[in-house]
């Protein structure tokens, strides 16, 4: 699947949007973010204790203690009324603002304060126990390269920074169709023949996780006439159209041709050396991308995280490195074949121990969707090579 960064970078990010700070979890900055001030925007101490110039305390010892003067106290939320002196010293609580002439704070552990005078019973050096201004972030350096990915932690500079109107991209809307005579929705009681629409909701699930925002369009029966209507308004409505089933070459597989019918339809792939997930098809119709996934229900979700996932993070203008599955080492449990030729995806149970985890392959079909909802990843077995042994390495991509 390597050329999938080449197919989807033919796609442009989505317009901008700014949100509120707690509306960006799990989206991606839209531009570079720089810091308007200092974080934190004063020294502070990270200890209760004593402010002090550090060059006071040097050679102090518990049976020698240095002697300085108290001068007060700082008040915690406020900025202190005075400056240190060299031989002054003033009271401090964690968090509290570092008067002038203080670079340092002694423990209270470490001094007796009697009469207005403290004994420092250890030295302590330079910066120690204080958090300096900007020490987290200077005011004008660039905090966050646009494409990062909007953690918590990334919420918790933010706020720390007052900027509270963060610019995204636009989620991608992306409409499911799922295409076959057989198919029934959940909520209707099961019939001679019939099966119930699963890729609607696996899909829809699994856009979500990805950040966009799906909408089911419903079942199409296999004519081609209506394939075509409902995938124009699909079309219409959305950034990315998911048609599942008849996308291989069937006499009732009507994808391709429905996608081809649209005002200006590219063809980017048709056909995946992958498997299982062989009949997947990825058009571009003027900046909008439509996929036929594979109706096999293991298979379409496969193919959803190779492919569309990938495409729908770089829509909301994701960094690279957060394009893909993560993916882990780990040791086959036991010999894995695999036909030269075809990228194999193999779903993997995974098993921690001392080195780190096995994975015991699930060897079922890809009709079956106990496969994948059993599965903590894909094992991939490269297109030229013959198999995994047991007890090798192997690369295994994460489901989210
Ligand atoms: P197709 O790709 O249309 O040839 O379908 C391949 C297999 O997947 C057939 O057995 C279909 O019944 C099954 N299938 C297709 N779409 C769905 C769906 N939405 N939910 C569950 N199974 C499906
Ligand atoms: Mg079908």
């Amino acid at each position: 699947m390597s050329e999938v960064l080449s197919e989807i970078k033919q796609f442009e990010s989505l317009p901008k949007e700014r949100v509120f700070l707690l509306e960006a979890l799990g989206r991606f900055l839209a531009e570079d973010l720089s810091s308007p001030e200092d974080l934190p925007p004063f020294s502070r101490a990270t200890m209760d204790g004593y402010a002090v110039s550090a060059k006071d305390t040097f050679g102090a010892r518990e049976t020698e203690p240095v002697i300085l003067k108290v001068i007060g106290e700082i008040l915690m939320g406020e900025k202190p009324r005075f400056s240190l002196h060299p031989g002054e010293a003033a009271r401090i609580a964690t968090g509290g603002m570092l008067p002038e002439g203080a670079d340092a704070v002694v423990m209270v552990e470490y001094t007796e304060e009697n009469l207005g005078l403290v004994e420092i019973k250890k030295p302590v050096a330079p910066y120690e126990n204080i958090i300096q201004q900007g020490e987290d972030f200077k005011k004008g350096q660039i905090v966050f390269a646009r494409g990062t990915k909007i953690t918590p932690a990334v919420i918790g500079v933010m706020a720390g920074l007052g900027i509270t109107n963060i610019p995204v991209r636009k989620k991608p809307r992306v409409a499911i169709l799922s295409t076959g005579d057989e198919l029934i929705p959940p909520e209707k009681p099961i019939e001679p023949g019939k099966i119930r629409d699963i890729n609607s909701y696996s899909l829809f699930a699994a856009i979500k996780e990805a950040g966009g925002e799906p909408k089911i369009y419903g079942i199409v029966p296999d004519v081609a006439e209506e394939l075509f209507e409902r995938l124009k308004v699909a079309f219409e409505e959305n950034d990315v159209v998911l048609i599942s089933g008849g996308s291989s070459v069937g006499t009732r597989d009507y994808t391709l041709k429905a996608i081809s019918q649209l005002p200006g339809a590219q063809l980017i792939c048709h056909g995946v050396a992958v498997k299982p997930g062989k009949p997947t098809i990825l058009g571009k119709v003027q900046e909008k991308a439509i996929f036929g996934l594979p109706g096999q229900v293991a298979s379409a979700l496969l193919i959803f995280y190779l492919m569309v996932r990938p495409l729908l993070l770089h829509l909301q203008g994701a960094n690279e490195k957060h394009l893909f599955l993560k993916k882990i080492l780990a040791y086959a449990e036991r010999n894995i074949p695999s036909a030269p030729g075809r990228e194999d995806y193999i779903r993997v149970k995974l098993t921690p121990f001392e080195k780190g985890f096995t994975a015991t392959p699930i060897f079922k079909k890809s009709g079956l969707i106990s496969s994948m909802a059993e599965a903590d990843g894909f094992l991939r077995i490269p297109e030229s090579s013959e198999g995994i042994y047991e007890g090798e390495l192997a690369e295994v991509f994460l489901l989210p």
